[in-house]
């Protein structure tokens, strides 16, 4: 294909864009293909001459289209959102044009440059002090592998990844029973082992670790020749949104010299918010933060905002230079890649930069606040309907709720082929979560293209659904 060709097809593609968000509403929400089908419709192995992308994009309809699960359904109630605005996509197709690599400041300084200041829009607007830098990464679990690693290099004086850790004493990491999944992974690639996660139980409406428990925990650690680390807290967890005490971890935390990372990769988003900010409170005394712009704030995978208080810790930890990454006479700027766990960097800030110019915080502040009322409003109509209870109240724009029928059975099960009826329909898509040991379902707004109909929607999906079991 030549540029000319690419120029033609570039433009039916944003106007395929287009049409494709506008008529998401007559699609259902989750791919409702079987496995493997979309597997028996790709070809064995790659043509050995090119094909017209005509063809290419025909195909594209034919085969990859039906098997996609559309995460910007504005009656996507799943999981959390992923969204993806114009503006946002815009940046994304300049950037993958250029597809420069953001390595070094001297590999795009202009990517370095506005990546610096992008990562300061965002910490004004979450309300963070002026004592943290940030950097962006592809996702949270990077973000928490690396304060993962800068923990555990810290802990060693630096000798970590010189020495390996067989020959020092086993470190600990201490988080609630509702912390995410990353954060296993992150201790299992650090070499700690998943046995070093201390897991400290939580109570309350927020689910929240008890800051006492940590305390005597660490104390047992220490007692029996253990060397804790850190502590990872979370505001806004993925089960029901669990949010810890920050100000009072973090004040455990310092009595022992421990390294606090605050994971807010959704709920982070809200925070533009100052209204939310209080379940957060204590944050600026965190050792790192990290959230999601890519889930719930407008810009598409991947884009993940890490702030730090200390970034000589991290390059301390993660930075390498071979002769050939080194930009000699050119000390003093800042190279990302030394920031984080790939070299390879993506120009990430550019969508950052079109989503904040395009909108507006005050635009965004609105959505969210949108989110957040409606998923209230719908909380409410179910806690009044007969045959349904709230499980946990709104956290921010995510509650659990448990459909119980008049019919005897076992409540899980019921509750599991509940949601996957509702799911089969396609009008809505919701997940299911457990709560001590429960079965509950998920329900959480966070579409940009959502409306308060879109949720009413949801509301009498979820009462037919009931009537189809009896209720
Ligand atoms: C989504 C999520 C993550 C993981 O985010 P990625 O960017 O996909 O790695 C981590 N923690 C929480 C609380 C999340 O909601």
């Amino acid at each position: 294909m030549n540029w000319d060709e690419y120029a033609a097809w570039g433009k039916k593609i944003s106007d395929w864009g287009a049409a494709y968000h506008q008529n998401l509403r007559d699609q259902p929400v989750r791919a409702q293909v079987a496995p493997g089908e979309t597997a028996s419709l790709l070809e064995p192995s790659a043509p050995e001459t090119g094909e017209d992308m005509g063809t290419i994009l025909e195909d594209f309809e034919r085969v990859v289209m039906p098997g996609i699960t559309h995460w910007q359904h504005p009656r996507f109630f799943a999981y959390f959102p992923s969204n993806a605005t114009p503006p946002a996509i815009l940046a994304d197709f300049l950037v993958s044009t250029m597809a420069v690599q953001c390595m070094l400041w001297q590999t795009s300084p202009a990517a370095t440059e506005m990546e610096t200041r992008m990562m300061e829009w965002l910490r004004q607007a979450i309300g963070l002090p002026g004592s943290f830098s940030g950097v962006i990464q592809d996702s949270a679990s990077s973000a928490t592998l690396a304060a993962v690693l800068t923990m555990r290099e810290r802990s060693l004086k630096w000798q970590g990844n010189e020495d390996g850790l067989s020959q020092h004493p086993k470190l600990r990491i201490y988080c609630s029973g509702e912390a995410h999944s990353s954060i296993d992974r992150a201790v299992w690639v650090a070499g700690i082992g998943s046995d070093n996660i201390v897991r400290i139980p939580v109570s309350g409406a927020h689910r929240a670790m008890d800051p006492e428990g940590l305390r005597q925990e660490v104390k047992n650690d220490l007692a029996a020749g253990y060397l804790p680390i850190g502590v990872i807290a979370c505001t806004g967890a993925t089960g029901m949104g669990a949010c810890d005490d920050i100000a009072a971890v973090i004040d455990v935390a310092q009595n022992f010299d421990l390294y606090v990372h605050v994971d807010a990769a959704w709920a982070g988003s809200a925070m533009i918010c100052p209204e939310f900010r209080a379940l957060w409170q204590g944050v600026e005394k965190a050792d790192s933060v990290v959230f999601n712009p890519h889930k719930w704030l407008g810009v598409q995978f991947d884009c993940s905002a890490h702030f730090l208080k200390n970034p000589e810790d991290l390059v301390r930890t993660l930075a390498i230079q071979p002769e050939y990454l080194k930009t000699h006479g050119q000390e003093g700027f800042i190279n990302y890649s030394e920031w984080s766990i790939p070299l390879g960097r993506r120009f990430r800030a550019l969508k950052i930069w079109f989503l904040l110019r395009s909108y507006g915080l005050n635009e965004l502040r609105n959505r969210i606040r949108n989110h957040i009322k409606w998923a209230n409003d719908i909380a409410d109509q179910l806690r009044a309907t007969p045959g349904f209870e709230i499980v946990t109240e709104p956290m921010l724009s995510l509650f659990t709720f448990r459909f119980l029928p008049k019919s005897s059975g076992d409540l899980d099960d019921v509750n599991q082929s509940f949601v996957d009826r509702i799911n089969d329909d396609g009008r809505i898509y919701l997940t299911q979560t457990n709560i001590d040991g429960a079965k509950v379902i998920r329900f959480q707004v966070g579409q940009f293209d959502t409306t308060q109909e879109d949720v009413q929607t949801a509301y009498q999906v979820i009462c037919d659904t009931a009537q189809q079991f009896g209720s």
